[in-house]
């Protein structure tokens, strides 16, 4: 199975339950969704003339528009050159595609996926997978989404994003312990301190996208 691919590199994930661990980002091409803050745009579009060989990806030093369909048997030998045994599956919106493949085909070479997603479409992949859901507040997830989440990480901006929150979070029905992360914006000082009153009162976890501080990829 093929994976249309925009970049692939090792670093250490900055962001909610997993952040500091030494991970693999695979960041897939496609997103219907078109958030106006989004800080990947370049991913939104599976376009033809940009549509690269493998090497360009794997060598590739900046973001950028281009993308290659790869294979997943060559991904995992892309892998081999790295020593983290974590894999995030990252987009644009990676649940575009079926995801069942890959991950399987990851935890059978004893790698730890995870993906993180919008929830607007149906999350197909192993049931190990964890799964890192951020809704956008300008198209709700589906309740499938929410419902298959090991966490929920939620950008904070003003005040009144916590009540997309709350209104989130009481649409949940069932007893599944999950993760709640509030995560500010654009380490915007103010975001910061309304996410750790939230955090605090509601017994949260506080994401503050550690990469940007730390300045890496
Ligand atoms: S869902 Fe994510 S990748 Fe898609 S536009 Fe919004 S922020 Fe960007």
């Amino acid at each position: 199975m093929y994976y249309p691919i925009n970049e692939i590199f090792q670093t250490i994930q900055g962001e909610g339950q997993y952040t500091g661990i030494p991970s693999i980002f695979i960041r897939l091409q496609g997103c219907p969704v078109h958030c106006s803050w989004c800080d990947t745009k370049y991913t939104w579009i599976c376009n033809q003339k940009d549509n690269v060989s493998i090497n360009e990806i794997i060598n590739k030093n900046q973001s950028n528009k281009k993308w290659s369909f790869i294979h997943v048997k060559d991904i995992l030998k892309i892998l081999k050159k790295w020593t983290a045994k974590h894999v995030v599956i990252s987009g644009g919106e990676p649940c575009l595609y079926d995801l069942l493949k890959i991950t399987k085909k990851l935890e059978k070479k004893d790698y730890q996926c995870q993906i993180e997603t919008s929830g607007i479409k149906n999350i197909i992949c192993s049931l190990d997978t964890w799964i890192t859901l951020s809704p956008k507040k300008n198209i709700n997830p589906l309740y499938a989404s929410i419902i298959r989440s090991n966490e929920i990480k939620f950008p904070i901006c003003k005040k009144k994003d916590l009540l997309y929150v709350y209104n989130i979070l009481s649409t949940i029905k069932d007893k599944k312990k999950r993760i709640i992360c509030l995560q500010p914006v654009s380490q915007n000082k103010q975001a910061l301190k309304i996410c750790i009153e939230a955090c605090i009162k509601n017994n949260w976890k506080l994401s503050v996208q550690l990469h940007k501080y730390i300045e890496i990829q």
